[in-house]
């Protein structure tokens, strides 16, 4: 159990100490990633904190109406600003990763900076690459952590409704509105001082789950009739989908969003991959029920992580031999399940 006093008292030393604070989270940020971030902006910016974001890429269009959302910087779009951030920086805490492969194009950067390195984080197996590492798996989200160390830093008094929204973001979007992941008693007992500080669910659970794309909904339609593999045999489903899949239904970014849960809700089916061919690279999704780790699978062969039952990785072959190595992959780890 993650001892939050000891990490309040270890984070406010960094806090006390800094002067230009700088934040970062993972590439392709989710409601997570972007929402601890935020939350923990809108905490410093109340403190007169001199503090900056900034995200390796651009945001899923769904999170960008978040408050404090205009102000992130993106790497790959102000590559000269994010460089001079990271340089002034003398503090850098990072959002929702434990692998510095994740920062994208801004890795080299962060790890050569001299800024001391704070992680905020609840994902499995870190990498060492900050001074003061915080986190639980257990956790709901990393969110739920923020919010923790807000609360116990500021003596739960520090309450504004756009840090609110933002952890209440983090925490619906990593849970899928509490149907996976980790949550318990706790995770509800801060959803109810967030609602207590007046954030509108209904409205946010508009934004987050009913803004997508005619085509969208219908690139899942085609997903799941035309490029869904079921193998009964490992208890596994896998959807594929190509470049051109994507241009048919104009893909953006977000729009495959939970389409690697669905499998699950099939009887039988424990364990759900999703394969997406990229410009540059094939994207993989992992998703499980029950007793196989997602994260090892990840981790062991696709380069990836995340947690016991959701993780995600990557593959530079072409598709068809990514999926070929998947193939061998589950052969191998889940060949006794026939
Ligand atoms: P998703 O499948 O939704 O992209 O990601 C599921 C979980 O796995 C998230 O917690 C995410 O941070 C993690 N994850 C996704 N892709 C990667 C990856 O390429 N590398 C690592 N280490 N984690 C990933
Ligand atoms: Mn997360």
């Amino acid at each position: 159990m993650l001892d939050i006093d000891k990490y309040k008292k270890e984070l406010s030393h960094y806090l006390n100490n800094a002067d230009n604070i700088l934040l970062i989270c993972h590439v392709n940020p989710d409601g997570d990633a972007a929402g601890s971030m935020l939350a923990f902006y809108h905490y410093l910016n109340s403190r007169g904190k001199n503090t900056s974001m900034i995200s390796p890429n651009y945001l899923q269009e769904f999170l960008t109406w978040m408050n404090g959302s205009d102000r992130i910087n993106i790497f790959i779009r102000d590559r000269k600003k994010c460089r001079e951030l990271i340089e002034n920086a003398d503090l850098i805490i990072m959002f929702d990763f434990n692998q510095s492969n994740r920062l994208g194009e801004a890795e080299k950067y962060v790890l050569k900076s001299k800024a001391k390195k704070v992680i905020i984080d609840h994902h499995l197996n870190s990498e060492s690459f900050s001074n003061l590492l915080i986190s639980d798996h257990t956790r709901s989200s990393t969110s739920e952590l923020v919010h923790e160390l807000v609360s116990a830093i500021s003596e739960g008094h520090f309450v504004d409704k756009n840090y609110s929204e933002a952890i209440y973001v983090g925490i619906i979007t990593d849970t899928g509105n509490f149907e996976h992941g980790y949550f318990n008693g706790k995770t509800f007992r801060i959803i109810a001082d967030l609602f207590d500080t007046g954030i509108d669910k209904d409205k946010i659970n508009d934004l987050l789950f009913n803004n997508f794309s005619e085509s969208r909904i219908r690139l899942l339609g085609y997903s799941i009739y035309e490029r869904m593999v079921l193998l009964p045999e490992f208890h596994t489903a896998y959807i594929y989908l190509t470049l051109a899949d994507l241009e048919r239904f104009n893909y953006r970014k977000g729009d495959t969003e939970g389409f690697v849960n669905l499998p699950l809700s099939i009887k039988g089916i424990d364990f759900s991959t999703l394969i997406t061919e990229r410009e540059d690279n094939i994207k993989l999704s992992f998703r499980s029920k029950g007793d196989f780790s997602v994260s090892e699978f990840a981790e062991k062969y696709f380069n990836g992580g995340g947690h016991y039952n959701a993780a995600g990785g990557e593959s530079n072959d072409s598709l068809e031999n990514t999926i070929k190595h998947f193939l061998e992959a589950l052969k191998k780890e889940r060949g006794n399940d026939a």
